[in-house]
């Protein structure tokens, strides 16, 4: 069933609603399956198109879920995919997204860790693009490698900001629980169902996605799941021998088990590995506005400069 015609309501039988065509299938996840297409309204440009049955939403389309869809479609940052279009119709939702042309980043990770360098150019754009999201009241809080993607210029790009409430609807079906299977990125606090705060969450998730750049493998391990759970409500993990200080000091502070006394993504900006090579001066006094390209164009500031240099520390 890799390509989806005729939908509901669409006369045009060889192209999705008329405006694109759809290719080969990506990948799919838990909650969606994502096509490659070509827009016909623009010259043909490869896009991204996540297809979800309107089914699996258990109480349809809410007010909830239409209001998250209007927030992630006004974000706009160079390290988050980009959002451009939604359609639906009576049984589908279509995401039309920007094409992440490089893939997954850990496709390239699977075999070898990355260098300090290059791990700290993806942990400097995931911040980046954090940073901005929660600046706006976006939470992830499903960060993991399927998410971090790379465009043609190997930088990265996140996937499914703001899609967190059509996920939790989903879950609560019991359907992501099962076909996820492992929580080895999910924070601690979420382990107990409690209410946690999406931003402390995002920056756990953020410092196991640095800890599987640095070591090539995930701290959190265990065979059966009670031992994973204790593994990583204690935050019991083995940094591999090459780790330097500097950034055993920030992975340490990343991966707090304890919410309040976790790093905040301010607190990170300053952190010393992660400004390493960077004149301070430059990263002094930015705001979260700043990353806002909506109305500027693309305007970047010196951070943004430095997260999106490929060449950069
Ligand atoms: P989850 O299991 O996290 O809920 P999902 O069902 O929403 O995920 P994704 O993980 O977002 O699905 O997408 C499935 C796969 O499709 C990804 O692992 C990735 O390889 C590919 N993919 C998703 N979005 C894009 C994109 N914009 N560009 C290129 N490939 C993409």
């Amino acid at each position: 069933d890799s390509i989806i015609v005729n939908v509901d309501g669409d006369d045009n039988k060889s192209a999705l609603f008329g405006k694109y065509d759809l290719g080969k299938l990506l990948g799919s996840g838990a909650f969606a399956k994502v096509y490659q297409a070509e827009d016909l309204h623009n010259d043909r440009e490869s896009v991204a198109i996540k297809v979800v049955q309107k089914k699996r939403l258990k109480d349809g389309l809410t007010a909830h879920v239409k209001r998250e869809i209007s927030v992630m479609r006004r974000l706009r940052h160079p390290h988050i995919v980009l959002l451009s279009e939604v359609l639906a119709t009576k049984t589908k939702i279509y995401f039309v997204m920007e094409l992440a042309k490089g893939g997954e980043l850990f496709s390239r990770v699977s075999s070898n860790r990355f260098t300090e360098k290059l791990s700290r150019k993806y942990f400097r754009q995931l911040i980046s693009a954090v940073r901005y999201c929660h600046a706006r009241g976006v939470y992830h809080r499903d960060l993991k490698p399927e998410n971090l993607l790379l465009d043609e210029n190997r930088d990265l790009k996140v996937s499914d900001f703001g899609l967190s409430a059509m996920k939790e609807q989903i879950k609560s079906d019991g359907m992501l629980h099962t076909l996820c299977g492992t929580p080895a990125y999910v924070a601690p606090e979420l382990l107990t169902k409690k209410g946690y705060d999406g931003s402390k969450a995002d920056i756990w998730s953020c410092g196991v996605v640095l800890f599987l750049l640095n070591a090539g493998y995930l701290p959190f391990r265990d065979s059966n799941i009670s031992g994973l759970y204790r593994r990583i409500r204690t935050a019991q993990y083995t940094m591999p021998e090459w780790t330097s200080p500097e950034l055993m000091n920030l992975l340490r502070r990343l991966l707090e088990p304890v919410p309040e006394k976790r790093i905040t993504v301010d607190e990170i900006l300053k952190d010393p590995w992660f400004n390493h090579g960077v004149d301070p001066s430059e990263i002094v006094g930015i705001q979260a506005d700043d990353y806002d390209l909506e109305e500027s164009g693309k305007k970047l500031n010196a951070f943004e400069l430095i997260a999106s240099s490929s060449t950069a520390n």
